[in-house]
């Protein structure tokens, strides 16, 4: 950058220079010019008087170095020159000055000469008698100016290069060095000094670009902490179940369980084989929903339906632990990804039964709302105190551990949950009181399909 500055710098100089010297030349040839004419008129007027008082002899002892004098006829014979014999000199009457001043008493032109670099200045006096003096001098054309002027000009040309380069490089230097001298950290300290005032916009970019990558920063350290505490909870969720797994095979193996222990020592081996499985499977489902829904389709689809569906899938359950199972409302068409949709429906109502007692109710709700669409899980069950209900969303965060490993729960159904809805622009709200029961309410907005990727 500073290079390039540089070179504008100096090409800009150098023109500029340039063009003064060539305006410069010009007016100075026109008034030389000017000046010379002048002084051939003023000649041509004192040779007049000699010609008048003395005649011929007057070019006696004449020698004049600046101009050529000329003395001619009426009919334009040439009578005199000083430089060159008059007897061979062709007729003057077709000069121009000639004519003129033949005509009007006084005459001149400027023509010329073979070489093209000499200009030649007539000027052209009619004399009494009637015969014409003309003083001719050579123009100094602008290339002879030059050449008289070379040297000077040679020199002023290598004084302003030298002065341009320097004022360039300086130059260039100075307005490149403040934006070097930048601190990256903390760009919008330049704002409103003299010397930042052109690159305010590019300081104030700077800045909202440092503050977006302090987030973003955070962000990913977050979600790395967030990542190393899943995966410490895994393996130790996992470690648990493998353990009484192994114990419990061990016993067998050994021969020190007695006939009647092998049945529930084998139930035991079932029910953790089983915990390990709807562990890994909701490992899977939330590693897919960290994807964002990747290459998962969406489709309209009636959520009251898929609400019918887990709760056949989970009317044996809720049987078994003597809780009635309800589905009510109508058919609640939205767009988005059934696997997910059935995911959240099922983890809800899963949890409802789980944590309600025998002679409990849970009801799943869908209406369709001018919002969007709206799910409801309710239940009778021994409900959340508040101070676990901002948390309980969060992995492997259970109000009561052991209640929860008692009744198989894996710490991600709810986690799950908040990351389809987050897919889903979906936003749940949670009304819950220890000892009465819950209430997961999920409100899917029209625009249900969202590009973001959740990041918890
Ligand atoms: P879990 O597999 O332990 O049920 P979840 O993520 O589904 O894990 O739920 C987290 C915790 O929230 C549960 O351990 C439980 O303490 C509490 N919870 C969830 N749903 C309910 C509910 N319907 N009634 C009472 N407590 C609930």
């Amino acid at each position: 950058m500073s290079r390039k500055i540089f070179h504008a710098i100096w090409i800009v100089t150098l023109a500029v220079f340039l063009a003064s010297l060539t305006i410069i030349l010009a007016v100075l040839y026109n008034s030389f010019t000017e000046l010379q004419r002048s002084h051939l008129e003023l000649e041509s007027q004192f040779a007049a008087r000699g010609v008048i008082l003395n005649g011929r002899a007057f070019f006696d002892d004449l020698d004049p170095e600046d101009y050529r004098i000329t003395w001619i006829t009426s009919d334009g014979s040439v009578l005199y020159d000083n430089e060159a014999d008059s007897a061979v000199m062709v007729n003057h009457m077709e000069r121009e000055e000639i004519r003129q001043a033949l005509a009007t008493g006084v005459g001149q032109s400027s023509r010329y000469s073979d070489t093209l670099s000499e200009k030649q200045l007539y000027y052209a006096r009619r004399l009494p008698d009637g015969t014409v003096l003309r003083l001719s001098a050579t123009q100094a054309t602008v290339w002879r100016l030059l050449l008289g002027l070379a040297l000077p000009v040679c020199a002023i040309i290598v004084v302003a290069l030298v002065l341009s380069f320097l004022l360039a490089s300086r130059l260039s230097r100075r307005i490149v060095e403040p934006i070097n001298s930048v601190e990256l950290d903390d760009p919008m300290q330049y704002i409103g000094k003299r010397d930042y005032a052109e690159i305010e916009p590019l300081l104030q970019r700077l800045d909202h670009q440092q503050t977006q990558i302090r987030r973003d920063q955070a962000e990913l350290e977050k979600t790395s902490q967030i990542r190393q505490e899943f995966t410490a909870n895994v393996s130790h969720e996992l470690k648990t179940p493998l353990h009484v797994i192994s114990g419990y095979a061990e016993l067998l193996e050994s021969g020190m369980a007695k006939p009647e222990d092998v049945k529930p020592f084998a139930g035991r081996i079932r029910a953790e084989s089983q915990r390990m499985t709807k562990l890994v499977e909701d490992i899977i489902d939330l590693t897919k929903l960290d994807s964002g829904g990747l290459g998962m389709q969406w489709e309209t689809s009636d959520l009251h339906r898929i609400a019918e569906n887990a709760a056949d899938s989970l009317s044996a359950e809720a049987e078994a632990k003597g809780v009635e199972l309800v589905v009510e409302g109508e058919r609640a068409e939205l767009l988005g990804i059934q696997q997910y949709l059935y995911s959240i429906v099922y983890n809800l109502c899963d949890n409802a039964i789980k944590y309600s007692a025998e002679g409990g109710r849970v009801t799943i709700r869908t209406e369709t709302v001018p919002e969007g669409v709206r799910l409801s899980v309710s239940d009778t069950g021994i409900g959340i105190p508040q101070e676990h209900q901002d948390r309980i969303f969060e992995r492997f965060y259970r109000v009561d551990k052991s209640h929860s490993k008692e009744v198989g729960g894996t710490g991600l159904g709810l986690s799950i949950v908040k990351h389809a809805a987050l897919l889903h622009n979906a936003s749940i709200h949670l009304q819950s009181t220890p000892g009465e029961g819950s209430v997961f309410l999920l409100t899917f907005p029209k625009d249900s399909k969202r590009a973001a990727v959740p990041k918890e």
